[in-house]
């Protein structure tokens, strides 16, 4: 018995119809979307995507960090991506604490965390702004390609596009 019998068996039975043999590793509809960790969010699903048609980024807070830069351009410059949708979500754990309350919590558990920057989100409206303009000025994507941001609602399933 391992921990992960559960999930090894799904993808036995998974296998048996597979149907994707077919894909590249190309992204065929050009989008790339960074988004949270959180288990409530189908990225594939909420914006009608299949496997094959999109890259998804995805840490907690869906913030754009130097690893999702340097991603994006492999993305972009190899994968064929063309346009980047970033979407935080309603109800993120990230948005509900500080990166000193991440230390203070680790530190109960023995563990010193002080080197890792969590990048928590204290008004999430402010870090997407941040977050759209650090891809659009970055000088390691084409300029004026399509960034845009939006932030799902995990209680409606509804996506709002942001004006920034
Ligand atoms: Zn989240």
């Amino acid at each position: 018995m391992s921990a992960f019998d559960d999930v090894y068996s799904a993808n036995a039975k998974f296998a048996e119809s597979f149907g994707s043999s077919g894909l590249t590793g190309r992204a065929a509809r050009g989008l790339a979307v960074v988004t949270c960790m959180d288990s409530r969010i189908d990225p594939l699903g909420l914006l009608g995507l299949q496997p094959g048609d999109a890259k998804i980024l995805r840490n907690a807070g869906a913030r754009v960090t130097d690893d999702v830069l340097r991603t994006l351009v492999l993305a972009v410059y190899v994968l064929g991506v063309n346009r980047v949708l970033i979407m935080p979500h309603t109800d993120c754990g990230m948005a509900k604490v500080t990166d000193s309350e991440v230390h203070a919590l680790t530190r109960d558990h023995g563990v010193d965390t002080r080197s890792l920057e969590f990048h928590t989100v204290p008004d999430q409206n402010e870090a997407l702004k941040h977050d759209l303009t650090r891809i659009r000025t970055t000088p390691f994507l084409p300029p004026g390609m399509p960034v845009a941001g939006g932030i799902y609602d995990v209680h409606t399933g509804r996506l709002t596009p942001s004006p920034h």
